[in-house]
């Protein structure tokens, strides 16, 4: 039996933590923590909220409406609510710099993913292939995610893309746009399969279609950006809960990590801990230490335990994400039709464009509009505001957007490190993105296959509204410390050992070698659990 110390609570954290329990191992599971406001309303659908609440508009909009997004304001279609600014508010000896890269870190209990979206989309042997692990040891990591999470979907042509696992629940009832687009490719399957090498299917979530576990089927409230009120969607705090229920298990929020002291033997003997409520900093003594703490956080705390030890400053390299892309549309046979607004809220359509090479698979997510905050939109209209009401009112069951995704590779000049501004305390993390020397002309090309599977679906893109978001927006953030069969310094083994300091594990998306273009959570979830099992 081992004494695990595990940092942070997201996603990784959390499957790997609840694996070593059910092992007969001990965890202590420290976390800043930040945690979430009680549900709303849990019976009400969004529409209801905006009259049965007592102030709406401190719900949706913020006590300082803060959830506006103003006219001018470039790019992005929507905005956090207020009930999930908890999930990126920072403590403040996190200080970060970046150039070409727009981080996003949560110190939330639960991680970044109690503010996902709930893309679930295992990777292949293609996409794992600089991995160095086979997919046959992924597989029954991707069956136990899905046991544990709840996950909806349907074997059907994007199998061939996206492997199937056990325990992948019936799919989520349609809205009727996207049923509109499926029924269109199910017409034309062969010429969107040999013309325009493209392959359309039912999204895979990680929302139950059926009660799973003790959590309730979803009952279509269209409240998923806000937060489920019933737990239907799946966030890693649920997973904590799970773990809190064993006694070996202890969750310490409150606290953010510094770094590990590392000793005479090069192992990390104490963990450097400020407690938020506290002026001093603590020193926990360590047995084994397990960091989930999200990529840049991860890397922060190596880089700042070799800094504290030595003070060596190193450029941790191969910083990864996945470029995204946002194609707003209008489908033309939807103009002028009604919505409904107890809908699943997220997207329900994934479609790929297959690639000579399938590491270059592009990875496209279709939501349709139903229930949203619609002010983002109307103002994006070029005409007086009657006019843009006017028209969004017609067009409202007609729109959508594809969020389109590119793969990514490690390269040497993209990195982590840390800036010493002479301050006392911990350094800055600076983070540092250049992107490949084709990659405009990749986007452009993904871009013109993406209008045209759209075109052979009846739907238009409005001139000028195509949003390239910046590097670091997908959040899919990978490679800084990568698996390594070699035993190379600043690299991990294949069971996430590091092979600098021999007790410390790394089991978040700082161990990825590659970045492929699909979400990256499942995998993250699903590796987290194979470090477990075979590493412990
Ligand atoms: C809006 C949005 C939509 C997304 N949609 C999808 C999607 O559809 N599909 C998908 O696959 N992914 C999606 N993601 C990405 C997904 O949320 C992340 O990939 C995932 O949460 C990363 O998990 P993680 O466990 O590595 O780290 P994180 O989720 O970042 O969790 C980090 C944890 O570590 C703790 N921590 C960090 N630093 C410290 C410290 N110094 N001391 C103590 N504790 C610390 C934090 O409190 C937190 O608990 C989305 C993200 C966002 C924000
Ligand atoms: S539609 Fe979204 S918010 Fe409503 S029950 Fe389903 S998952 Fe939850």
């Amino acid at each position: 039996m081992t004494h695990i110390t595990v940092v942070g609570s997201g996603p990784s954290a959390v499957h790997f933590s609840l694996s070593v329990l059910k092992k007969g191992h001990h965890v202590v599971m420290v976390d800043v923590g930040e945690s979430k406001p009680g549900p709303v309303g849990p019976e009400q659908s969004f529409n209801q909220l905006k009259t049965g609440l007592q102030d709406p508009v401190e719900y949706l909009l913020g006590r300082s409406y803060e959830a506006v997004i103003y006219p001018g304001t470039a790019g992005e279609y929507y905005g956090f609510p207020p009930s999930k600014r908890y999930v990126f508010s920072s403590p403040s000896v996190y200080r970060v710099e970046s150039t070409g890269f727009s981080s996003l870190a949560s110190f939330a209990r639960g991680g970044l993913a109690e503010a996902w979206t709930g893309g679930v989309y295992p990777f292949n042997e293609y996409e794992l292939r600089d991995f160095p692990i086979a997919y046959s040891h992924m597989r029954s990591c991707y069956s136990e995610i899905a046991r544990r999470i709840g996950i909806s979907g349907l074997r059907d042509d994007l199998a061939e893309f996206m492997p199937l696992h056990d325990h992948l629940l019936g799919p989520l009832d349609l809205d009727e746009h996207s049923e509109d687009l499926l029924r269109k490719y199910e017409r034309k399957k062969n010429l969107f399969r040999r013309r325009l090498n493209c392959v359309i299917g039912r999204a895979r979530l990680a929302t139950i279609s059926q009660d799973w576990a003790d959590r309730k089927a979803c009952t279509y409230r269209g409240r998923c950006l806000w937060g489920c009120p019933q737990d239907s969607f799946y966030t890693p705090s649920l997973t904590l809960e799970e773990c809190e229920r064993y006694e070996s298990f202890r969750y310490v929020p409150g606290c953010y990590v510094s770094h590990f002291r590392i000793g005479k033997d090069g192992r990390a003997s104490h963990l450097m801990i400020d407690r938020l409520d506290a002026k001093e900093r603590e020193a926990w003594e360590i047995d084994t230490l397990v960091l989930g703490a999200g990529t840049l956080s991860t890397s922060r705390i190596v880089l700042e335990s070799m800094r504290q030890h030595d003070g060596t400053v190193v450029k941790l390299t191969g910083l990864m994400d996945n470029q995204q892309i946002l194609v707003p549309f209008v489908n033309l046979d939807l103009v002028g039709h009604a919505y409904d607004d107890e809908r699943y809220q997220y997207h329900q359509v994934a479609f790929g464009l297959i690639a000579d090479d399938p590491f270059d698979y592009v990875h496209c997510l279709i939501t349709t509009l139903k229930s949203a905050l619609v002010h983002p939109l109307i103002h994006r209209t070029p005409s007086d505001m009657r006019f843009a009401i006017f028209l969004f009112k017609h067009l409202h069951a007609a729109l959508g957007l594809v969020n389109m995704n590119l793969s990514d590779d490690r390269r040497g000049t993209n990195y982590v490190t840390l800036r010493e501004d002479g301050a006392k305390g911990d350094a800055t993390l600076a983070l540092h993105y250049e992107p490949r020397a084709n990659h405009a002309t990749r986007i452009q090309h993904a871009l013109r296959r993406v209008k045209r599977v759209l075109r052979h679906l009846k739907c238009v893109v409005p001139p000028g509204q195509v949003h390239v978001r910046p590097m670091g927006a997908s959040i899919h953030y990978a490679g800084t410390l990568p698996m390594s069969r070699e035993r190379r310094p600043l690299t991990v083994s294949p069971n996430g050992q590091s092979h600098d300091f021999e007790n410390v594990y790394i089991v978040d998306g700082a161990s990825f070698p590659a970045l492929p273009a699909k979400n990256i959570t499942f995998t993250l979830m699903a590796n987290a659990v194979r470090i477990a099992e075979s590493g412990f």
